[in-house]
């Protein structure tokens, strides 16, 4: 039942590492989710029904979050 998580170094824009903004560590693992949320798109946003990326810490488990473009 448990998803083995992958965690690994992250690079963003091909050539700047994803550093934790808490602790400095570069490892993480990585998360999709889903940005829709019932009536944002009344409000016209193009980011509402899109995903964003999560990378989380392995080390403090600090959530960064990544929109796809
Ligand atoms: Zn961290």
């Amino acid at each position: 039942m448990s998803k083995e998580k992958v965690v690994q170094e992250v690079t963003i824009k091909r050539n700047l590492k994803l550093e934790c903004i808490i602790c400095k560590k570069k490892l993480f693992w990585t998360r999709t989710t889903l940005m829709n949320t019932p009536g944002m798109s009344f409000f016209n946003l193009d980011w509402a029904n899109k995903s964003a990326v999560n990378y989380v810490c392995d080390n403090c488990g600090y959530v960064h979050w990544f929109l796809n473009k």
